[in-house]
This record gives C-alpha cells, structure tokens and sequence, in this order.
C-alpha cells in the first residue's frame, strides 16, 4: 500500500497495527512529506526492524516521470506514468513571485464541457489520493523544494484545475486536500489550494464544510440557454442551483472571495449584454470573475474572443463594480493551457 494516500488519521492506524508507539507515525510521516524520503532506508531514526516491516507492506511511491515539455514561458509540462500504466498530466507554472503547481483529478473527464480538450477524451478512472498527493511531490522534487522545513518554500500554490472533475472524485480529492494541509507535513494553508468545478452542487456545498479550500467554478456562462448548450452539466444543475451553492459556500466575504471562470467563446458567451447579465447574476455574491481568452487545440468547434472584444467584457463588467481579471495563458505552445491537457494514453 501506497502510504502517500494515507490521511494523518489513516495514517496513525496503520502503526497501530504494527503495534508501534503513536510518535512513531510521526516520525515517519515527518520523512516523507517534509524531508521528502521515497524510501524506508533513509529514515535514519527509525529502528531497523521497523524500517523492515514497513518495507515488506507499503511503499512511498511517487508517479514515474514519463516526460517533461518546457514552455517558452517557462511553464512545465508532466506527463506522469501511473502504476497501471495509464497517464495523466500535471502543470507546473512558475510566476514571478510564486509557483503553482496544477493538479489533476482524473484520467479523463466524464463531464464533456464542449470547449475542453480533456472532455473529448473518454473517462478511464479517478485518481488515487497517492496519485495526487504523489503530482504535488512530484513538483517539489523537479525543483528540490525544501517545502514547509523553511522559509523558502517553492511551490506556493496548489490549484486543482487540471485534467477531471474534482468534484467527480470526491474521497480521494478530499482525503489529498487534507494531506496537503496537515500542518506538519507539505503544510499548504487552505488559502493557497483552490479547487475548481464544473458545478457538482451537492459536493460544493461538502467540500466547503469539510475543506473550506478556495473555490473557483467554471461558470463560462450568465443563463442556462447557453450553458446547456456548452456544459452538459448544466441539464443536472441549473445556473440556479449552482449560484445558491456559492452563496452558500462557508467564509466567503470580501477578503476571500469565490472565482468565477468565464472562458472568452467568440460570438457564443462574449457581448457586452452578456456581460451585463453575468454581473446581474453573481451581484450578491462576493466574487471575482476571472476570464479566460479560449485555448485552442486541434479539431475544436470554436474560436476566442479578440482581445479587443475580451476587453470590452471586462469594462462592462467592471462598471457594474465587479472585480474582474483576464488570465493570461500559459503554457500553450506545448497545450499545457487551462483545458488543453489530454493525455496520451488513447493513443496507445
Ligand atoms: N474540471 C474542472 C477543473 C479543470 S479545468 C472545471 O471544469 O472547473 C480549469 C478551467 O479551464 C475550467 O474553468 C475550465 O472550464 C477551463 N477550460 C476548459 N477548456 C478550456 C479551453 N480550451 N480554454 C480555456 N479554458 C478552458
Ligand atoms: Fe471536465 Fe473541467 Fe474539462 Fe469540463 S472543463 S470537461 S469539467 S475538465
């Protein structure tokens, strides 16, 4: 068993069945999240027998690197080799002052927003929380990240918007999120991991309760004619539906506020009426609107907004007092974008 899926809670456990004192769990934990040790051997204050049996019965297994494309705008992209041997991508974006790290959920998505690469390749499965855990481990040590031991941590942001649908594969998002967060090990406050979803109701409503990490959703439209139309999701849960969740979303106020992603569709979602009954919508909300001009990739039915229409969305989003922010993208020319990852495991 692959002891990074492990939450603190689980974690314990597995040492009181080995019949070990409890300080010893932390020990070991202290290994692997802080000091990054991939291998039992390593962990110099552990008794020898100890060290054995837990070789015998689990491992510490990171996801195999497959390959790594570099962006000219330093953004990286991983192709990362599961155990069974499917694949799954990460994202690695390097910023002037911080450095987020994209993660994915799934291997595919099932939910087929029509604009999204990752949507036309069929689902396979959910990640394990190792699988997840492992992306981010995986990041530290490309860039030897010393993490939480000091101040000079790396990574600085974990966003889950990679390939999947967070929300589709709740239990092990959820047990990874916590294991990001333990305080004593990768130690990522709840403010630096945001989670994005495509609008499963039921568990943003959980997922604030239970995790109360940033939320961003893929709103990407102000009503449901044309929602329906771009996300078949929309047909489970209205834009109705999805608002009140927000507004229902715990320790939301002017200091952390939800992100709403709106993806710049030419001549789909993009005029300034549209605009306008966006800001109508998300009015008693505290928000910020993020858009995000549409990257393209091979055999897609659109076209991205011009920027100088992108600009006029903003400005009438803007006048109505509505923060908004136009995502520059990253990583393009290696489809490392937002919604351009799509694993190579088809072609196989
Ligand atoms: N499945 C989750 C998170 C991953 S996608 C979700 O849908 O929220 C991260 C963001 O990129 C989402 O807002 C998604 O809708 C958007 N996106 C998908 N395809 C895109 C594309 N081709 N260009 C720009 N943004 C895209
Ligand atoms: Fe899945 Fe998100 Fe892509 Fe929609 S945008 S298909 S939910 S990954």
């Amino acid at each position: 068993m692959n002891l990074l899926g492990f939450t603190r809670q689980n974690f314990a456990v597995v040492f009181e069945q080995m019949n070990v004192p409890k300080w010893r769990a932390g020990q070991v934990w202290d290994w692997i999240y802080r000091k990054s040790a991939t291998s039992f051997d390593e962990m110099s204050n552990v008794p020898a027998e100890m060290r054995a049996e837990l070789q015998g019965n689990h491992s510490i297994a990171y996801p195999a690197v497959d390959r790594v494309l570099t962006s000219s705008d330093g953004t990286e992209k991983f192709l990362l080799q599961l155990s069974d041997g499917e694949s799954v991508e990460m994202v690695l974006i390097p910023e002037r002052d911080r450095c987020t790290v994209c993660v994915s959920s799934q291997i595919g998505c099932g939910v087929k927003c029509s604009f999204c690469h990752t949507g036309t390749q069929p689902f396979v499965r959910n990640l394990e929380a190792h699988e997840i855990v492992g992306q981010v481990m995986v990041a530290r040590q490309r860039l030897s990240d010393p993490g939480a031991l000091n101040s000079k941590r790396l990574i600085t942001n974990i966003v889950m918007m990679g390939m999947g649908e967070p929300l589709h594969n709740y239990e092990n998002v959820s047990s990874a999120i916590k294991i990001m967060m333990d305080s004593d090990g990768l130690a990522f406050s709840r403010r630096r991991i945001t989670l994005s979803t495509s609008g499963v109701v039921p568990f943003i409503v959980r997922c604030g309760t239970e995790l109360c990490v940033n939320l961003a959703v893929s709103l990407h439209a102000p009503n449901d004619e044309i929602r329906n139309k771009i996300m078949p999701i929309n047909n489970m849960y209205n834009v109705r539906e999805l608002i009140n969740a927000c507004r229902q979303y715990p320790n939301t106020n002017e200091a952390r506020r939800i992100t709403f992603e709106y993806v710049m569709l030419r001549d789909v979602n993009d005029s300034e009426q549209q605009a306008i009954e966006l800001a109508a919508l998300i009015r008693d909300i505290p928000a910020k609107v993020n858009l995000i001009p549409w990257n393209p990739w091979p055999g897609a039915p659109f076209k991205t907004s011009s920027n100088s229409q992108i600009d006029r969305f903003a400005q009438a989003l803007a006048r109505t007092g509505v923060t908004v922010i136009t995502r520059t993208p990253r990583g393009q020319d290696i489809l490392a974008a937002c919604g351009q990852l799509k694993s190579s495991s088809l072609s196989k």
